[in-house]
């Protein structure tokens, strides 16, 4: 089958000028499945994409595949691997076994939370998960929208988890805080451990070989802020890897990432002011030589199966995604 897949995948994304990149976007790897996101990836199943990942492409770091695809020498079955935010188990979990495959893979990490930060969204996940109470009152905690939702067992919690998520992220930056401290008030728990890298952490995947992205300082919707307060974030995440890393920065993912509502043209232009030469969104799609090197899309299945899994990778792999910035050359 791997023999099979390789001749489509090599069909729908040739070398050289008429290649096209396949980015992948990660967040966690659990060591375990998190019972409250079953879907998620944990190691055993990064283990198995890792395998069929290294017998049908091309992996290749995120900044050599985008200077490589605008240069038209990308090999065929060109692929780049990416994660999120900055998770401690990306480097506890997802690099010995990138490692193990010979995959190098590039994380975006969000500055304002390494070393002992947590993230909103898993303020209120860990807030969930430890509390005993049997249900909470969005109304009450100032969250419109929302019925009272059941928090007793774990389909309410999933359920749950998914409507305060979704409610709380496109609030404004202080009223999402609000909104986070009331439900962990109201869940009565204690505050989670860290989550989040520390820096040596960060350090030790780029001596492993691995590239580091920026993602911003805190994670906002950078389509919501002021240009100055936009600028800051996507700038000054760079500032802090720099330092901490001592190499140049220059790849970028847009929090969130979806074009138009999570980032418009002034991002992209900030990206470029800020010395980046390389960014990913998460439109669907891939890339090809004509998509702007700042709005790489990307794309990852989420199919258990081998055949579902590349199937799926190779029906998607002639997507464009419309980019907020029109390319012109
Ligand atoms: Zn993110």
């Amino acid at each position: 089958m791997n023999a099979l897949l390789r001749r489509l995948f090599a069909a729908r994304s040739p070398a050289g000028t008429g290649a096209r990149l396949s980015t992948l976007i990660f967040h966690r790897v659990h060591r375990q499945t998190d019972p409250l996101f079953p879907d998620e990836v944990d190691a055993a199943r990064f283990d198995r994409m890792c395998g069929w990942l290294a017998a049908w492409f091309h992996v290749l770091r995120f900044d050599e595949a985008v200077h490589r695809l605008r240069a038209g020498t990308l090999p065929e079955r060109a692929l780049a691997i990416t994660f999120d935010d900055g998770y401690a188990d990306n480097h506890e979990v997802a690099l010995p076994i990138l490692s193990r495959h010979g995959l190098p893979a590039t994380f975006f990490v969000t500055t304002d939370y390494l070393g002992g930060g947590v993230m909103w969204n898993d303020r209120i996940t860990e807030a969930i998960r430890r509390t005993d109470q049997a249900d909470l009152d969005p109304a009450s905690l100032g969250i419109a929208g929302l019925r009272r939702l059941g928090i007793a067992d774990l389909p309410q919690r999933r359920f749950a988890l998914q409507a305060l998520i979704s409610a709380v992220k496109y609030l404004e930056s202080d009223a999402r805080m609000a909104a986070v401290e009331k439900i962990e008030h109201a869940c009565g728990g204690n505050p989670p451990g860290p989550l989040m890298m520390q820096p040596e952490q960060v350090v030790a995947l780029n001596r492993a070989g691995m590239l580091i992205g920026a993602h911003t300082k805190s994670h906002p919707i950078l389509a919501r802020l002021d240009i100055e307060q936009a600028g800051e974030e996507i700038a000054g995440s760079r500032r802090v890897l720099e330092e901490l890393l001592g190499v140049p920065v220059r790849t970028f993912a847009y929090p969130n990432g979806r074009p138009n509502e999570d980032y418009g043209p002034e991002a992209v232009g900030l990206v470029a002011e800020a010395g980046f030469e390389a960014a990913c969104t998460t439109a669907r799609g891939t890339a090809d030589a004509s998509t702007s090197p700042l709005e790489i899309p990307r794309f990852t299945p989420w199919d258990r199966s081998r055949l579902r899994f590349g199937l799926r990778l190779a029906r998607h792999a002639r997507d464009t995604a419309t980019p907020v910035v029109p390319v012109t050359a």
